[in-house]
């Protein structure tokens, strides 16, 4: 086959039959999100790239190299969101929020776009869940979230997560810190790898984070954030940590996170696994005390994450962890001919208007085609519409799986006698596969 276009290298489509996996992680990331009191935020996929540059940071990865950008009709600058903080926060400042009561909570699922190299795991247009909590500065704040990231991996059912947390401390005791990498990492200019040779004097803390082997070699006795931090910083780890502790929360601190994106502060931490290759961050996020004033608000220390959700269900997949069945049609009914067809739509009407699923025949089919149709979809039962069935006012219900018949009327009082007569079973299966 031969087609116009095929789909765009890096993004995935979501088919009928696998969509209910992404309908109940996105159910359970909701209503965990619920029980924290965060409440949904939706924002444009594209913004002016000039909050992007801003918010994320001109000198990270993700500007640099990974944005979609392009000018518009009006010669625009736009970017497609390449992650969902910075235009969460735009709009938050925008819209004043903060003049409402503090912290804003806020989550959302939503689609970001990154040129990046696909992979397993590792695509142009994936999705992310999110929190931002913003304008909260205790430590408090911390954990909560860290617990929020944690309780949608488990309630997933995901296991063997390891979370990893560390402190960047704020801008004065980081400008110390970059001033002991760069004399440290200079004194390896000759080995490290292009890009971290551009990155010694914009930004040495992103060499901690590279892939390469020689570098993560370098970087292994390189100089640790903790030995820098401030009272201040220090201070709030610690709490951080002992909320983490005192709530049962396992945690290692690994000096080595330093996150991709310019606006952290503070507290960052990353739930990885070792399961689905080298895309191991399935959830991440920090604080970023720094980052409204940064894009022009006042100051609202806040912090938040990002989970991404095409790793969540490849582990989820990979771990067999168990996803509710998706639903499936409660009635197909099978009509013999053209007056068959109008009752059987009219029929599908009521069987929805009582709640349950209806299918009927779009395509003239004879009834052996159609039944074989009825159970490839999994109908839980069929009714055919014949002459006689029109003419007598009764027809059969047929339990696909058990065989068995049970004879429903099919005029006026076809709800009546739907319910009466097969209320208990078909309650009972829609109740057994029910996905919400
Ligand atoms: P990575 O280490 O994979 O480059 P990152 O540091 O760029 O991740 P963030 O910007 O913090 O990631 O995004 C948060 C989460 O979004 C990541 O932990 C990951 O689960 C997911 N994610 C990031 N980039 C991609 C991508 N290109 N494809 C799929 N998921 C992604
Ligand atoms: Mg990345």
């Amino acid at each position: 086959m031969k087609l116009v276009a095929d789909a765009i290298k890096g993004t995935q489509d979501a088919l009928p039959k696998e969509s209910y996996k992404w309908q109940y992680i996105e159910k359970v990331v909701k209503s965990v999100a619920q029980e924290f009191d965060f409440k949904e935020i939706r924002t444009p996929v594209f913004e002016k790239t000039e909050l992007f540059q801003r918010g994320v940071g001109d000198t990270t990865d993700v500007v640099q190299k990974e944005m979609y950008t392009f000018e518009d009709k009006g010669k625009r600058s736009i970017t497609l969101r390449p992650e969902g903080t910075a235009g969460a926060i735009r709009s938050i400042l925008e819209h004043g929020l903060f003049n409402d009561a503090l912290p804003i909570k806020a989550y959302y699922i939503t689609s970001c776009y990154r040129y990046e190299k696909p992979q397993a795991g590792r695509l142009r247009e994936f999705h992310q869940f999110g929190v931002e909590c913003v304008g909260a500065k205790s430590p408090v704040a911390d954990a909560e979230v860290i617990m929020l990231g944690k309780s949608v991996l488990e309630r997933l059912g995901i296991k063997n997560i390891s979370l990893e947390i560390n402190s960047i401390g704020c801008p004065e005791c980081r400008a110390k810190y970059t001033e002991a990498l760069k004399e440290y990492f200079s004194k390896y200019k000759n080995d490290l790898c292009e890009t971290c040779l551009s990155r010694l004097e914009r930004n040495p803390m992103r060499i901690l984070d590279c892939k390469s082997h020689i570098c993560s070699k370098i970087a292994q006795d390189a100089p640790v954030i903790l030995d820098y931090l401030c009272d201040e910083c220090k201070e709030h780890f610690e709490k951080v940590k002992n909320y983490l502790t005192s709530a049962n929360v396992e945690f290692t601190v690994n000096p080595k996170i330093v996150r991709g994106l310019d606006y952290y502060t503070k507290t960052v931490f990353e739930f990885i696994t070792t399961e689905i290759g080298a895309q191991g961050a399935v959830c991440a996020g920090g604080r970023y005390d720094g980052l409204a004033e940064e894009l022009g608000g006042p100051s609202l220390p806040s912090l938040g994450f990002a989970m991404g959700l095409e790793r969540a269900l490849l582990l989820m997949e990979k771990q067999g962890c168990p996803f509710p069945q998706d639903s499936v049609a409660d009635i197909y009914i099978a009509p013999m001919g053209e007056m068959a067809q109008a009752t059987a739509i009219k029929l599908c009407k009521t069987v929805r208007e009582e709640g349950f699923s209806a299918v009927t025949d779009y395509s003239g089919r004879g009834l052996k085609a159609q039944m074989k149709y009825a159970n490839k979809i999994g109908a839980k039962f069929s009714m055919v519409i014949g002459d006689n069935e029109i003419e007598s006012g009764k027809a059969t219900l047929k339990n696909m799986l058990s065989g068995e018949e049970i004879e429903v009327e099919i005029g006026n009082n076809f709800a009546n006698s739907l319910y009466k007569v097969c209320k208990d079973s078909i309650l009972s299966e829609i109740e057994n596969t029910a996905l919400f």
